[in-house]
């Protein structure tokens, strides 16, 4: 006899969101869950951001939203666009979490558990979101979207709320791709991340560093200037994670495969693919299994081979792909796309650079 209807795996960004996707939808009435996650408590550790292409469940968890937005280079060229169409938010992760888990604690079906012997996972659908060790090694082959940021309290009002800097590749590029990423919650308070995107190196891991130099080069403040008030660290695979579905296993979050391979945005994917499950919750190993896009796959391989073989030419690349079709190239970014959408995107790319590299 089975112990639970469904089991979830990491009580984290893609476990909760699926649970409570299903609680909302009424599809645990009469089912048993259980979400596994050694985590002893949910504070803030994440800042989830994306262009808001879909609607999604936590409107109420966003911090803030924002219209416009900067690219600058590596000689400080600037580049302002416009996303209103599709404004970029920021979701504060503790608000997600205690969200979520106010309304899973109401259900009596609902059971969390630090752990559970394999043998009570008999007859259960099981929904997994930690990713296998092997795969997910950290090696020197593989590109990762690797960050440090400080959320700092200024103590005078000295920057604008209206913009945020998507990627400033002012700063130090060390034969890789560096920017800093600055996110402006209040106006004497803003998340300044420094984000490479480039192999496992440890030489890239002086992080405060980098973003001290960054905030006296920019902001010229001193380390007495400001408050760290939160920090946040995290390594996002820039390579596709193809963990094995089977009959009544399925990967969810990064372990499967909702990272898009040249951003790491992973957050609406998230959603997407619990909104899928929902729909077909009752014949989920009959449905086809959800997946980014195959033609985001072939776009992004040769987009990492170039960064791969040609990291000096980023800033400009990012600086040019900006300005005017912006609602174009943020659905190609945030995998929504149509045929128009990836032929501007195709012409705003450096072309000669980018045939090399497809068929090396
Ligand atoms: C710091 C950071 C910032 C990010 N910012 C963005 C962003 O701005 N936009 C975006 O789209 N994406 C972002 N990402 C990428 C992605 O959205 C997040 O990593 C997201 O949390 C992925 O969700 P997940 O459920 O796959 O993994 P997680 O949220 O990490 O959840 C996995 C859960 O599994 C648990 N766990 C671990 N081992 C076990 C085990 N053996 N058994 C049971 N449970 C276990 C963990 O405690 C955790 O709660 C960010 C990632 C990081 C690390």
């Amino acid at each position: 006899m089975k112990e639970f209807d469904y089991i979830i795996i990491g009580g984290g960004c893609a476990g909760l969101s699926l649970a409570y996707e299903l609680e909302v939808h009424k599809k645990l009435k009469n089912k048993k869950l259980a979400i596994i996650d050694p985590r002893t408590n949910y504070k803030r550790d994440k800042t989830w951001s994306y262009w808001k292409v879909i609607d999604h469940n936590f409107e109420d968890c966003v911090k803030k939203s924002w219209s416009r937005f900067h690219v600058t280079d590596t000689s400080r060229k600037n580049n302002e666009s416009d996303c209103s169409y599709y404004p970029y938010q920021s979701i504060d992760s503790e608000k997600f979490y205690k969200k979520i888990l106010k309304k899973l604690k109401k259900n009596k079906n609902i059971f969390f558990k630090k752990k559970m012997n394999k043998s009570q996972f008999k007859g259960s659908i099981i929904f997994n979101s930690v990713p296998s060790i092997k795969k997910f090694n950290r090696d020197r082959v593989n590109y990762w979207q690797h960050f440090y940021g400080i959320e700092i309290e200024l103590k005078k009002q000295t920057y604008g709320l209206d913009k945020f800097d998507l990627m400033n590749f002012d700063c130090d590029q060390r034969n890789a791709v560096h920017f800093i990423y600055i996110l402006p919650f209040k106006k004497n308070r803003m998340l300044i991340e420094t984000t490479w995107f480039s192999k496992y190196d440890k030489k890239l891991f002086d992080y405060q560093k980098q973003i001290d130099q960054w905030i006296w080069d920019w902001m010229r403040l001193k380390k007495t200037d400001y408050k760290i008030k939160y920090r946040e660290k995290g390594a996002i695979p820039l390579f596709p994670i193809h963990q094995k579905n089977k009959k009544n296993f399925i990967n969810i979050g990064t372990a499967g495969g909702m990272t898009r391979v040249s951003t790491g945005y992973t957050f609406l994917n998230i959603q997407e693919h619990s909104k899928y499950i929902r729909m077909n919750i009752d014949n989920i190993n009959e449905v086809e299994r959800f997946q980014i896009k195959k033609k985001y796959f072939f776009f992004d391989k040769i987009f990492m081979k170039v960064l791969d073989r040609y990291p000096e030419i980023m800033p400009k690349l990012f600086l040019n792909l900006f300005g005017i079709f912006n609602n174009s190239i943020i659905k190609f970014l945030s995998n929504k796309s149509n045929l128009i959408d990836d032929i501007i995107v195709i012409f705003k790319m450096p072309k000669w650079t980018f045939v090399k590299s497809l068929f090396n």
